[in-house]
């Protein structure tokens, strides 16, 4: 990064090179925390999207030169270095969102998938079969696409580089990371480091930008398969823009998912983990967020009491301080746009505030900050209920058996995660599978690991990251048959 004007410049990475100038006009980044300019992103047009997916396909040949074994061990080298800068990228990671420290361990995510997918490139990926009628030698092939494009969320370029850009490599592609032009510090750090491990210049190409250059992506003939994570409308306009090509498309999308505390929980533990991975955790701004709680009614005034109880407890303030594990949402429109829920909600009736509904001032006035927002006796049935916010803002609502929460949990146009909180084993295992999400997390927090597939039904999209399935989005299958005459 370099200087002008008395701000921190960033720099597009394309084919090795870092370029300070883009058609895509320069970013002004905000830090949250304090609504102060942090960094100048120049941020790509179509001409520089043009030039990285060309220097995608070279760097896709080079990589596909080399052996099998010295492609896996140069991903683990880049794991390698991701570990010697662990906490500068955790650091980068706060400074583009605000994310407080504590929870800044999305470079540690990054590590892992990286070392999980190293392990994948050398296993076989392809197989044989007998055909009919014949004695011909059939092979069946996974093969790489060529140049793909990934494009990230503001709350999570370094996750993504980890669950999307990790396997990407691993199956032989190379690809034109986009992140956005909100966070793109740690997202650019990264693709420094993997010229810093040795991968061949163009391999990973990182392009911050916004709608014009995630278009030019989107759209661009050299592009063989777009991996997208963000929100549902955005989704649209990336899959028609790839319709242009007929470019295939994973969606990772948002959520609203149902967080079900059953009469058995252990209260306690449920509370605390309902708290981090409802309003606390990134200010409720994760796709995973459980934003809509059910309590069955046996324990609903308990449950609600020790939960607000753990809010209450969170220590609000500088993301850079260790103790603090709730921070400011992304931007001042963000602030304006989930002030206008709890605004709406109030007025509707949609439930009562339990807390929070405000803006924090104080020594935090300057910085995006909202305080953790709970309403009670929610109607599910309410836009406070359906819409994912992207704040943090929860719903408590009220149920009285097993198939009423199935049914509200269900009753949602998203699929991406649910939580149970259970002592019955056999609960656990009928109502996860009940449950219309891509994920089912028992007793615990949304621990996306490498091994695990991840990804959502209905309106949370489509395609998986992580585990065997993950590779696969980035593999395409080739039938070779040989006549034995
Ligand atoms: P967003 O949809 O506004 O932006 C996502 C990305 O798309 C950004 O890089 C943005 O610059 C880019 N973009 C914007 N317009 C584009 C266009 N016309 N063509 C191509 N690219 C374009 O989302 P966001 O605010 O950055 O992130 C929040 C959303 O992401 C939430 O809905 C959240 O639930 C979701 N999310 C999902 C997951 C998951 O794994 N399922 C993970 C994190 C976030």
């Amino acid at each position: 990064m370099g200087w002008r004007g008395g701000g921190i410049v960033t720099a597009l990475l394309i084919g090795g090179e870092r370029i300070t100038t883009a058609s895509g006009g320069d970013y002004q980044h905000i830090y949250p925390a304090t609504g102060q300019p942090n960094a100048v992103v120049p941020l790509a047009g179509a001409s520089e999207i043009e030039r990285a997916v060309a220097s995608g396909w070279q760097a896709h040949k080079a990589w596909m030169a080399l052996p099998v074994d010295r492609r896996r061990d140069l991903l683990i080298d880049l794991a390698d270095v991701v570990h010697e800068h662990l906490d500068e990228l955790a650091l980068l990671n706060v400074q583009d969102y605000a994310v407080p420290v504590s929870y800044a361990g999305t470079a540690l995510m990054l590590e892992r998938f990286l070392r999980h997918f190293a392990g994948y490139v050398d296993k076989p990926h392809g197989s044989s079969t007998p055909v009919q009628g014949s004695f011909d030698v059939n092979l069946i092939e996974r093969e790489p696409y060529g140049v793909v494009g990934v494009i990230a969320p503001w709350n999570g370029a370094l996750a993504v580089a980890g669950s999307c850009v990790a396997p990407a490599l691993a199956a032989g592609n190379a690809v034109v990371f986009k992140p956005s032009e909100l966070a793109p510090l740690a997202a650019l750090r990264f693709g420094e480091l993997c010229l810093a491990a040795g991968l061949p210049p163009g391999l990973v190409n990182v392009v911050p930008a916004g709608a014009e250059g995630g278009d030019a992506l989107a759209r661009h003939p050299g592009i063989r398969k777009i991996h997208f994570t963000g929100g549902g409308e955005t989704a649209r306009k990336v899959i028609t823009a790839a319709t242009t090509n007929l470019t295939p498309v994973v969606a990772e999308l948002g959520g609203k998912s149902a967080n079900i505390v059953f009469g058995d929980a252990d209260l306690q533990t449920a509370a605390a983990l309902s708290a981090h991975q409802g309003p606390l955790m990134q200010s409720g701004q994760s796709c995973a967020c459980a934003s809509r709680i059910l309590a069955h009614d046996s324990v609903y005034d308990e449950f609600v009491d020790i939960f607000l109880a753990r809010i209450a407890a969170a220590k609000i303030g500088d993301p850079l301080d260790p103790a603090v594990s709730f921070g400011p949402v992304i931007s001042q429109a963000a602030l304006d746009r989930i002030l206008a829920v709890i605004a709406d909600a109030d007025n509707r009736g949609s439930g009562e505030l339990l807390t929070g509904g405000g803006r924090l001032g104080g020594e935090l006035a300057q910085g995006y900050y909202l305080e953790p927002t709970v309403f009670g006796g929610v109607d599910n049935s309410s836009d406070l209920a359906q819409t994912e916010t992207f704040g943090p803002v929860v719903s408590v609502i009220r149920f009285t058996d097993d198939d009423q929460a199935v049914s509200i949990a269900n009753d949602s146009r998203y699929g991406l995660n649910a939580f149970v909180h259970t002592r019955d084993l056999v609960r656990a295992h009928s109502v996860a599978r009940r449950l219309e999400s891509g994920s089912v997390w028992v007793n615990q927090i949304s621990q996306i690991s490498p091994q695990g597939p991840y990804g959502g039904y209905k309106q949370s999209g489509f395609g998986r990251t992580g585990g065997l399935e993950g590779l696969y989005e980035f593999l395409q299958v080739k039938n070779i048959r040989i006549g034995m005459g």
